[in-house]
């Protein structure tokens, strides 16, 4: 199965489709995947990946497809990124699992020592590994009730947080997150998200607004002094890259160090240099006590961090915290990688190159189509929300049939929202310019074709 095609950054780089999509090896891999493959589990594209790189996924029939979705922002420094495999090879050939909880290992330590040196703040800091964003976002709650003695969790909505129990009742969208999987977990409470482009008052209220409904939810419905933390996406990833009225998370942030209530930042789909910075709450100088990062930390390996104050960290008791897998150390030596590859790649400055890319030509997109309802997000991380012309009504069918023109012309994206109607770019930051100004030329075709 083009075993000859090798992945990474040496990958041709191009768009070029030599059989049907899907061609006759992803129709086979589909047959036997029903066949042994829960139904509740669907994958966007229907084609197979037999390698990456660069900016480019090529399937295993030979089609090679322009990457908009970084493996929903995996694989921010590429895929099978030079550092990444380098660090990966050596740890592999020296031990691939002794567990952190038996005997502990130095990749670990650094990666700690490296989040802990790029987080916000000045303030003393500890990082905990875990596996997954979910798997991050379940610790930092736990962190947050030990150290506070306090039950209620406040989230917002569009949120997602995941998909174990836990993290399940703090996402949002019924379908298909929640749906049939109840019951959730309790002292979950959701506040109004500041979305600027649906706030029925206008976008110039949104800010306050939406702060003053959640103040009100905590103080007078929950009781402040129940509530062990705030979590927020700084941009709402799968909610359709909301991105919070100026002001609003700042005000929320303040009004949680006033009253002694854990500052949660999931920044599991915006960290580690996807937007721009390393961390998309610094677009706003804001310090959360606790960031939980997961997508674009291990360049695809499974890895997630909890990172934050040393007083919350340390305040779980000995033995509390902790999984047989976490912070594996092949994982770790990836994360590693990751890091030397953003510092050496400048890849916090591309990130923002590309969001201006994005920008400009979809921009130039909507000058010519009127369902574009806004364009928004930052750095490598854009959106575009699509709705009938001349309202705000989402217009979902025009999302999924512009996903399916560019999936069946080589370029794989990505959709989003509440209501599905949001098209969502999260490239990798090595993709060339060409590219990029490439497939949003296809995406630009696929609007002509509506
Ligand atoms: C993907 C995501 C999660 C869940 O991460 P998993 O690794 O899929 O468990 C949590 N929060 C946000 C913002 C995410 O984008």
């Amino acid at each position: 199965m083009l075993d000859s095609v090798l992945g990474g950054p040496d990958l041709p780089q191009e768009r070029k489709l030599v059989t049907a999509i899907p061609g006759p090896r992803s129709i086979a891999l589909a047959g036997r995947r029903h066949a042994a493959v829960p139904a509740g589990l669907t994958s966007s594209a229907g084609v197979y990946a037999a390698a990456a790189g660069g900016g480019v996924i090529v399937d295993v029939d030979g089609n090679s497809f322009i990457d908009l979705g970084s493996g929903i922002a995996v694989t921010t420094v590429g895929n099978a990124a030079r550092q990444v495999v380098a660090r990966t090879s050596a740890q592999l050939n020296q031990f691939t699992h002794t567990c952190f909880l038996a005997t502990p290992y130095e990749p670990y330590i650094e990666v700690a020592e490296r989040l802990n040196g790029i987080a916000p703040g000045d303030h003393e800091k500890r990082t905990a590994l875990f596996n997954t964003g979910s798997e991050a976002l379940e610790n930092a709650v736990k962190y947050a009730r030990v150290a506070t003695n306090r039950p209620a969790v406040v989230v917002f909505d569009h949120a997602f947080h995941g998909r174990s129990l836990l993290t399940m009742s703090m996402t949002a969208k019924n379908l298909p997150y929640k749906h049939g999987f109840g019951p959730f977990a309790p002292e979950v409470y959701r506040a109004p998200m500041a979305y600027p482009y649906r706030w029925p008052s206008g976008p110039e209220n949104c800010a306050a607004e939406a702060f003053s409904q959640f103040a009100q939810l905590v103080d007078s419905q929950i009781g402040s002094d129940a509530v062990a933390c705030v979590v927020v996406e700084p941009i709402q990833g799968e909610g359709g890259f909301i991105v919070p009225a100026e002001g609003f998370l700042t005000k929320v942030a303040d009004f949680c160090r006033d009253r002694g209530i854990v500052f949660v930042a999931d920044e599991v789909q915006t960290g580690i240099a996807r937007t721009g910075a390393w961390f998309a709450c610094e677009h706003e100088g804001i310090v959360p006590d606790l960031i939980a990062t997961a997508k674009g930390l291990a360049g695809g390996l499974p890895l997630a961090a909890v990172t934050g104050r040393a007083d919350i960290m340390d305040a779980a008791h000995p033995g509390g915290i902790g999984g047989t897998y976490s912070g594996n150390p092949v994982a770790c030596a990836a994360a590693l990688g990751v890091f030397d590859e953003i510092e050496n790649g400048q890849l916090l400055t591309r990130a923002q190159a590309i969001g201006e890319i994005l920008t400009r030509e979809l921009k130039d997109i909507a000058a010519s189509t009127d369902i574009i309802g806004e364009i928004r997000g930052r750095g490598a991380m854009i959106a575009a929300e699509l709705v009938f012309p001349g309202t705000r009504t989402p217009h979902r069918d025009a999302v999924a049939e512009l996903a399916r023109y560019c999936h069946n012309n080589g370029v794989l994206t990505l959709t989003a929202g509440t209501f599905g109607n949001v098209l969502r770019f999260l490239p990798p930051l090595t993709i060339a310019d060409n590219l990029l100004i490439e497939a949003l030329g296809v995406l630009r075709d696929g609007f002509a074709s509506l």
